[in-house]
């Protein structure tokens, strides 16, 4: 089972000073800064997931996450050394995709099959999903001659149709990728229509698509129906889902890899599960930047707050938990300072139990990963891109952790 880490351009500058909060002025951001894969000895995924989307930028606006340099970079000197895949001591895979998510608003997806076999086969990519248009919908009892199921049939045939054609042009131009088809669905009948139609074209490789809203009962369901009418050689790849328990029971229905954001976005996208342990989850202790705030910048222009004490409740809130981290003084004070300077940037929410079993148990200290062995309690502070990036990789590592067992099984 392989998984693929989806690509934002998400690096760490290794130079960053944690107390001054400064770069080394001579950074080069595209020489220094460093990826996952570079910043952990063992590289925590087997590949990257490319979309098109984040490289471009153009659909849907907003999504772009390379800049124009960038871009002409990745073309340029194609995946491999632009990513510096070969520097880990693990040689990953580079799968590309559209970035369906995208252009899901959109009537039909914008981008032309030539186009995007331009974008595999110029950057040199190991793997090539075929152009596809998401179903979000799940109805399983809906049927495809239902009124109510319309526009997801047309999404699944534009899908099918464009695999078809990515498959003739691919055989055409030679490609080095392997070619992946899609399968849209909105019930397991109609991801199961989907596969049979993909392997008619000639697919030996599937990923199914859309599938990240729903619970592994309706994902198994899916997957259930699809080995009615799966080849023996045909191996699936699960998009964007990230199950570790679940991981054996989707080796035996035939699927090979997938792709999630999630260990590395919960870091700073969650509520409460920022930092992962081998048994568990914990809190980020939150101690966001004055000027980085936009709720508590507010609130120092209106003259609620003197934008001096709010700076001082930051400063003695990190103070706090370095002199914590170095055992020189109790949790009490700590949970106290990021209480005060709470108020002031949040004043809703009391997380005061939480910080209170991240500070007590001190995960940091127990894990061997690179970025928790480098900067201690650093990791935890959910403030800026270098904690919370760092704090994302190490969570990958966590992830790929609890991963191995189960892998360990599947091969089994
Ligand atoms: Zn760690």
């Amino acid at each position: 089972m392989r998984f693929f880490f989806p690509d934002s351009q998400d690096q760490v500058d290794p130079g960053f000073d944690f107390v001054t909060e400064e770069r080394d002025p001579f950074r080069v951001r595209q020489r220094d800064d460093l990826y996952a894969h570079e910043v952990l000895t063992q590289a925590p995924f087997d590949g990257l997931l490319v979309s098109k989307a984040i490289v471009d930028g153009k659909a849907g606006g907003g999504t772009g996450k390379y800049t124009a340099a960038q871009r002409h970079r990745l073309y340029r000197e194609g995946a491999r050394r632009f990513f510096r895949l070969d520097r880990g001591h693990t040689p990953l895979k580079i799968m590309g995709d559209c970035g369906a998510f995208s252009y899901v608003a959109e009537e039909y997806p914008p981008y032309s099959v030539d186009e995007v076999i331009d974008f595999y086969d110029g950057c040199g990519f190991h793997y090539g999903i075929a152009v596809d248009h998401v179903i979000f919908q799940y109805e399983p009892k809906t049927a495809r001659n239902d009124e109510r199921a319309a526009e997801w049939v047309r999404r699944q045939e534009i899908t099918l149709a464009l695999a078809a054609e990515f498959w003739q042009r691919c055989k055409a131009r030679r490609v080095c990728f392997t070619p992946l088809g899609v399968a849209q669905g909105w019930s397991p009948q109609s991801y199961a229509d989907a596969v049979v139609a993909l392997q008619r074209i000639g697919y030996q490789r599937i990923a199914l698509g859309g599938m990240v809203p729903l619970k592994t009962q309706e994902i198994l369901a899916c997957l259930a129906a699809i080995d009615q009418v799966r080849e023996p050689t045909t191996q699936l790849h699960l998009l964007g889902i990230s199950r570790c328990d679940d991981v054996p029971t989707f080796a035996t229905h035939g699927v090979t890899s997938f792709d999630s954001t999630s260990p590395f976005r919960q870091a700073f996208k969650d509520d409460r599960d920022n930092y992962y342990t081998p048994t568990g989850t914990y809190v980020a202790l939150r101690v966001p930047q004055v000027d980085g705030n936009p709720k508590l910048k507010a609130r120092i222009r209106s003259g609620e707050i003197s934008q001096a004490q709010a700076l001082a409740l930051e400063r003695t809130a990190l103070t706090r938990l370095r002199q914590y981290d170095a055992d020189e003084i109790d949790v009490d004070p700590v949970v106290q300072a990021l209480v005060d300077y709470s108020a002031v940037w949040d004043g809703k929410s009391d997380r005061s139990a939480q910080y209170r079993a991240t500070l007590t148990d001190r995960p940091w200290r127990d894990c061997p990963c690179d970025l928790c062995k480098a900067i201690g309690i650093e990791v935890v502070i959910f403030r800026g891109t270098e904690r919370n990036k760092r704090r994302g990789f190490h969570n990958l590592y966590v992830f790929e952790q609890r991963l191995r067992p189960q892998r360990e099984r599947t091969r089994a």
